[in-house]
C-alpha cells in the first residue's frame, strides 16, 4: 500500500513537475499518520503525554484554573492532533476534579488515530479541521506536537537570488531542487545577504490556523496552549527532519513511511496571533512552565501513592523538565481572548 503511495507521488511529480516542500510534507505526513499509530517505544517517536500522566494532568490543572478565574463558563475542550488521546484523558481527569467537564472536540485527520482516540475518550466529537468547531461557547484549546507536523516551505539562497525549494523525482528517489527565483521582497530584510546555500523556512499553514483560532477566541472567549520544539524566527537554517524508529533519517527518503516535522517558529506564530487580536503569553521553556505548574509536587504525590514506581516517576519528571532533555528545546506559548484572565505559568 505504501509502495502504491510512493509510486503515485513520483508519477504525479513526473507528470506535473517538482512540488513544493510543503506539498511533499503534507502528502507524506497524511499518508504516514493515516496508516499507523507512530507513538511510543514500539513506534517512531515518543511525546510528553506518552512519557508520563503528569504532563496531561498539569495541562488540565492549567485549563481548569484559567476557566475558574474566567467565571466557570460552559466550555469546549478542543485538542489539535491528539495522538493516542493520552493527553486528553489525563487532562480531562484533572479538570473533572476541579468541576470542569467540557464537551470534547478532536481535530484529527488520521482514521487510524481516531480509532485509538475514540477508545480512550468515548464521546469525543471529531473534526477534519478547525472550521467546524462549535461557536456557542469559549474554547479551551490544546496543541502538543501538532504544529511541527504541519507543512513548511523552504527557500534556498542561490548565487544571485533566493529560490523556492521543490522536490523532483527520479524513479522512486525524491530530491530537492531550486525552482525559479522568488522576489527578494519575500525574504526578511535581515536574512537577504545570507551565504549561498542558506535555507529559510516558513509555515503559512500554521500561521493561518493560529489566526483563525485567535478570531474564535476573540468572538467566543477561551485560550489556546501550544507546546512544541521550536525557535524564534524567521532565521537561517533547515529544521525539516524525518524520524523512523526513534532515529533521524533523510527527510526526502521513503515518503509516508517516516514522520516528517519541522521546528516551530514561535516568534512568527505569536506575532500572527497578536496581529489577529490575541493576548500572547510566552513562549517559555517546557521545564520552567511545568515547574511553575507544580510538577515537583505532582511527582511527590504519585511517588507516595506508588512507592515502587519512584524511579520511573523521577525519570519521567527529569525527561519532561530538565534542560538537557525536553525542558528548554520544547516551549510553551498561550493565546487568549483579551477579556480572559492571565494564564498561570508564564
Ligand atoms: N498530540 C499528540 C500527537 C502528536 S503527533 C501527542 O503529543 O502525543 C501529531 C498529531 O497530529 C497526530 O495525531 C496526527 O495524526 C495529527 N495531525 C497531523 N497533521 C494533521 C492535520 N493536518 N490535521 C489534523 N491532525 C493532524
Amino acid at each position: 500500500m505504501t509502495g502504491g503511495f510512493v509510486e503515485a507521488l513520483a508519477e504525479a511529480i513526473r507528470q506535473k513537475g517538482p512540488i513544493s516542500v510543503a506539498h511533499f510534507m503534507a502528502a507524506a505526513n497524511a499518508h504516514y499518520y493515516a496508516t499507523r499509530d507512530p507513538l511510543g517505544v514500539a513506534g517512531d517517536f515518543t511525546t510528553a503525554p506518552e512519557i508520563s500522566q503528569m504532563f496531561g494532568e498539569l495541562v488540565g490543572v492549567w485549563l481548569a484554573d484559567l476557566w475558574d478565574r474566567a467565571g466557570r463558563p460552559q466550555a469546549h475542550y478542543v485538542e489539535l492532533g491528539p495522538g493516542r488521546g493520552s493527553l486528553a484523558q489525563d487532562a480531562l481527569r484533572a479538570m473533572a476534579l476541579a468541576g470542569l467537564t467540557p464537551c470534547v472536540h478532536f481535530v484529527e485527520t488520521s482514521p487510524a488515530l481516531r480509532g485509538v482516540q475514540a477508545e480512550r475518550v468515548p464521546g469525543a466529537i471529531f473534526h477534519d479541521d478547525i472550521s467546524t468547531l462549535p461557536n456557542d461557547a469559549p474554547l479551551l484549546i490544546v496543541a502538543n506536537e501538532f504544529f511541527d507536523a504541519l507543512p513548511i516551505h523552504q527557500l534556498i539562497r542561490g548565487r544571485a537570488d533566493w529560490h523556492e525549494r521543490r522536490i523532483a523525482s527520479q524513479g522512486r528517489l525524491f530530491l530537492p531542487v531550486a525552482d525559479k527565483a522568488v522576489p527578494e521582497s519575500l525574504i526578511p530584510k535581515a536574512l537577504r545577504d545570507a551565504p549561498v546555500g542558506s535555507i529559510i523556512e516558513s509555515a503559512p499553514a500554521s500561521v493561518a490556523i493560529v489566526t483563525a483560532l485567535t478570531k474564535r477566541l476573540g468572538a467566543q472567549g477561551g485560550a489556546a496552549l501550544i507546546v512544541d520544539y521550536g525557535y524564534d524566527g524567521p532565521a537561517i537554517g533547515e529544521t525539516l527532519q524525518a524520524v523512523k524508529g526513534h532515529s533521524y533519517s533523510n527527510p526526502f527518503d521513503a515518503p509516508g513511511k517516516q514522520d516528517l516535522s519541522a521546528h516551530v517558529d514561535f516568534a512568527t506564530l505569536g506575532a500572527g496571533a497578536a496581529l489577529a487580536g490575541a493576548t500572547v503569553s510566552g513562549p517559555v521553556g517546557q521545564g520552567a512552565w511545568l515547574r511553575a505548574l507544580g510538577i515537583e509536587a505532582r511527582a511527590a504525590a504519585l511517588n507516595k501513592a506508588s512507592p515502587t514506581r519512584a524511579a520511573e516517576i523521577s525519570a519521567a519528571r527529569e525527561r519532561l523538565a530538565q534542560p538537557d532533555a525536553m525542558g528548554t528545546l520544547f516551549r510553551v506559548m498561550a493565546l487568549r481572548a483579551p477579556h480572559w484572565p492571565e494564564p498561570a505559568g508564564f
